[in-house]
């Protein structure tokens, strides 16, 4: 069957001015900074003034496979469905990054007639966030540098900085460098390395910052390395907490743009959810929920990364949990957790959709440990057999999960509608909100909560340097801090290759990362790794720009 690609969809689309957008959540013109006619930041003081609560919709998935899950898809479908209910709606998304752009998958904003634009420039350069905090980061690296040569007053040993320079491409020749050379008034040589702007600090700060004092007070708070006695050294130790925090002044207001049905949508901040925390910004979301009545929120890869974060790491600053949680799985997928192979998905298969459905009934049944309601969207593609749907909604319900076909990526909102008014319904449904862990909790109680309780896992290994970290982190009293684990996304385990729903499998921990900015202990587990490297086709390579100026391979 021929269909139009995301982004010549995205192209022919009718886009209405962002004013006419923003008045439909009551901003004027006044309240939003406006960049060209279909963007705009919306001003900070403004949404605190207004009084609605919004209810609070989180969107997740089934681990991901190369067979796609189209999360992102299902939240602007979902928004736009609850639009056509008459309900005043408000997406809020991430920001794509770069390197998944250019490398994996093309764009980020949906797919099909479920998208968020204008798709080329949300996808590329957008307001420039990534820009100034890529700035940010690489500026707060150039000022410890010149500390150091400058006589480094602040005693710092340039062989325990763990600030690394950061970009938003992946590049894996950058992982480990070495600076400073070429002579005495280069600097000091030193080893260092980059991670991608999505991992980066700066970027978890922005996304859990409340306003521009907890930005200030974070970026001050952020521990660039030790001095050779091993005491921490900060930003404010530096002296550049106004610097850094200036270069963010506009990245931090959030971006307002429309889905393809013109439901408002608010895209803003992108840490990934395997290396970060994976959410959008704390202010994006609580901006949304004072704007609309429903607030569709999506976090990355599956419901073990981006969910757990969201639920562990940021309703504790939000202030806010779900009231739905809907977990997006796709039939392809589920079969290549069942043990089919991606070139044998589209023929039916009920053995395998059977087998690889206990990857989605993991998840389910993690999020329902939280006591939110859960409601599971079928992300319909054109190769899901009738049979197959029926199964997947008969294996939901046998473990008392109402579970809705979605096709909004050929229908746009119309294929969402049995989806949206039973999310209406489940919003209703008074719960209290049980979380995983104790904020008192030590950082071992908590991985292991997570392993155990979110991934399936019996026991956690910690190397040789985590063990060290562990002595280190109680030394300083940062033993209760939040974990967010960085972990490979296609597994519940840290092998990529283990997909189901294993169990009895160790995680092993192999360092930490302290974030004192971001107030997280980032577990690096498995092999996984915070620069990634592009693919032997890059989806750059199917990218062109005409003559005329027309943008094609964005996907
Ligand atoms: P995620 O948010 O889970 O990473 P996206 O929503 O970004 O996934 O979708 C990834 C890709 O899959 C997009 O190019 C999108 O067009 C495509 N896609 C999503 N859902 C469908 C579907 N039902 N049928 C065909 N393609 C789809």
């Amino acid at each position: 069957m021929f269909s139009l690609k995301d982004i010549e969809i995205a192209q022919q689309a009718e886009i209405v001015k962002i004013t006419e957008i923003a008045a439909k959540v009551g901003l004027k013109p006044t309240d939003i900074d406006q960049y060209g006619d279909y963007k705009a930041k919306i001003k900070l003081p403004v949404a605190a003034n207004k009084k609605t609560k919004g209810k609070l919709i989180l969107v997740t998935a089934i681990n991901p496979t190369p067979a796609g899950e189209g999360k992102s898809t299902v939240t602007v479908g979902l928004g736009d469905g609850l639009s056509l209910l008459g309900k005043k709606a408000i997406i809020a998304l991430r920001e794509p990054s770069l390197g998944p752009v250019m490398g994996m998958k093309g764009g980020a904003t949906g797919g099909g007639y479920s998208q968020v634009v204008p798709m080329e420039d949300i996808n590329l350069h957008f307001t420039g966030d990534m820009h100034a905090l890529t700035t940010a980061n690489n500026t707060l690296a150039a000022l410890i540098d010149n500390h150091i040569y400058q006589g480094n007053t602040l005693g710092i040993d340039q062989r325990r900085i763990i600030w690394k320079r950061v970009l938003d491409i992946n590049d894996r020749a950058l992982r480990h460098v070495v600076i400073g050379l070429g002579g005495i008034s280069q600097g000091i040589p030193r080893e260092d390395g980059f991670d991608i702007t999505v991992a980066s600090e700066l970027m978890a700060i922005l996304c859990l910052a409340k306003d521009i004092a907890d930005l200030k007070r974070r970026i001050g708070n952020i521990v660039i390395g030790y001095t050779a006695t091993r005491e921490p050294v900060t930003v404010t130790q530096l002296g550049v907490t106004g610097a850094i925090a200036l270069l963010l002044k506009d990245a931090i207001k959030p971006n307002l743009v429309q889905t393809l049905a013109h439901t408002p949508a608010i895209v803003h901040g992108g840490p990934f959810a395997n290396i970060a925390h994976g959410c959008n910004s704390v202010i994006a979301t609580q901006t949304a929920l004072k704007l609309a009545d429903y607030t569709i929120t999506e976090a990355g890869f599956g419901a073990d990364l981006g969910a757990e974060k969201f639920l562990d790491i940021k309703t504790p600053v939000l202030g806010k949990t779900p009231d739905t949680i809907v977990i997006v799985a796709t039939i392809r997928a589920l079969k290549m957790h069942g043990g089919l192979k991606k070139d044998n998905l589209e023929q039916e298969n009920i053995e395998a959709l059977t087998k690889g459905y206990v990857n989605l009934r993991k998840h389910i049944n993690n999020m329902k440990q939280y006591n939110v309601p859960v409601v599971v969207a079928i992300n319909q593609f054109t190769s899901d057999t009738e049979n197959e749907l029926i199964t997947l909604q008969k294996l939901c319900a046998n473990d008392e999960t109402e579970a809705f076909v979605a096709n909004v990526w050929a229908n746009g909102g119309e294929g969402a509608l049995d989806l949206a008014k039973a999310v209406v319904s489940s919003c209703d449904k008074t719960t209290e909100f049980k979380p995983l862990y104790e904020v008192e909790d030590s950082i071992q109680t908590k991985i292991e909560k997570i392993v155990t309780d979110i991934y399936g896992g019996s026991k956690v290994e910690y190397g040789p340097k985590a063990k060290r970290q562990l002595k280190q982190f109680a030394e300083l009293g940062w033993d209760h801090l939040p974990v967010c684990m960085a972990k490979t996304q296609y597994s519940l385990s840290d092998d990529a290759k283990k997909l189901g729903a294993p169990s009895d499998f160790t995680i092993h921990v192999r360092e930490f990362v302290p974030k004192l900015g971001a107030q997280f202990i980032v577990a690096l587990t498995g092999n996984v790794l915070t620069m990634p490297g592009l693919p032997k086709t890059p989806a750059a390579n199917g990218m062109e720009l005409s003559d005329d100026g027309q943008i094609s391979g964005l996907y």
